[in-house]
């Protein structure tokens, strides 16, 4: 990252923010889980955490929404850390699958796995693992803890909307149930996954987590260690090269950051070893990724240097 003062890494995120603003009116708030639907797609909020702990905000960073699938990272997270690596990747692969989020056509032509947990299947795949050793009321305190957050709740609203329209999920858990991927009980991992992606947030909850990944597992803020290191880099990893959906490969390299996006309109974004990065935009591109924030990313790559590869 480019040494900078306070003002001019403040100006740049202001900056950023009005560049993502001019791409809303290209973009559209999901309306598939019809309450997404009646969220303001204009809202627009950045937090950014450095590991030092200094904050840098702007825009509609206080706004809670709901985590949506950006929760299949502190889902793989809490895996990869009660059941391990090997039970964890026996059960979903860690490739891209170049298809939507939440399509089942790789996973029934292809493959007897899910491609990757940042996919619905993989994330319902990895639930069904999560079940026998959590609860969601633990699921909900590691998430309170990973993003140093404890207003997290759950919003009963958006819970409710999306299991009333769960039918293409629902689909997707039990082809993975008639393949033996999951074991436990269907409707337990459904319900635990639509909880999961029903946490809401706030562009700085996102930017704890992304910062608790960055250092690697001890968090700034109490200095506990909640994740392994092994644990983070997996997951970073796999932002990296998942996190996008089938945009994952243009964004990693027009952009560079390890990033997970959710239709609520997050993103995590894991500068490694130095920032956190939450952003909150619920206009999304075609591929259910925030197009405001995915604007504000690249410029700040550019403008403070943080493409992994620069
Ligand atoms: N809860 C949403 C779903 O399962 C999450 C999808 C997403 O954020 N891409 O469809």
């Amino acid at each position: 990252m480019k040494n900078l003062n306070k003002n001019e890494i403040s100006k740049i995120l202001e900056n950023a923010l009005e560049e993502g603003r001019k791409v809303i009116p290209n973009g559209h708030v999901a309306t598939y889980i019809p309450q997404l639907g009646t969220v303001d797609p204009n809202l627009l909020g950045i937090t950014m955490i450095t590991k030092d702990g200094e904050m840098f905000t702007a825009g509609d960073w206080d706004t809670r929404f709901t985590i949506q699938s950006v929760s299949k990272t502190i889902s793989l997270a809490v895996a990869l850390e009660l059941c391990g690596r090997e039970a964890v990747f026996s059960t979903v692969g860690m490739e891209p699958s170049g298809e939507a989020f939440n399509s089942l056509v790789e996973l029934d032509l292809n493959s007897n796995k899910p491609y990757n947990p940042m996919i619905n299947s993989g994330a319902i795949a990895v639930e069904s693992l999560i079940i026998p050793k959590a609860s969601f009321s633990d699921m909900l305190l590691f998430s309170k803890r990973f993003c140093n957050d404890p207003g997290i709740t759950l919003d009963e609203v958006t819970y409710n909307s999306e299991m009333a329209h769960s039918a293409r999920n629902r689909a997707i858990a039990y082809l993975l149930q008639s393949k033996d991927i999951i074991k436990t009980d269907v409707d337990d991992s459904m319900v635990l996954y639509t909880r999961m992606c029903s946490l809401s947030v706030t562009s700085k909850s996102l930017a704890s987590l992304a910062l608790l990944l960055a250092v690697g597992g001890v968090s700034p803020a109490t200095g506990e260690r909640l994740l392994s290191t092994e644990t983070c880099s997996i997951v970073k990893t796999i932002m990296l090269t998942c996190g996008m959906y089938d945009g994952s490969g243009e964004f990693a390299v027009n952009v560079g950051i390890p990033t997970k996006s959710g239709v609520g309109g997050g993103l995590l974004s894991v500068v490694d070893k130095e920032l956190g990065i939450g952003i909150y935009g619920p206009a999304l591109d075609a591929k259910g990724n925030s197009i405001a924030g995915k604007v504000i990313l690249k410029y700040l790559a550019d403008e403070l240097d943080l493409h992994l590869f620069s």
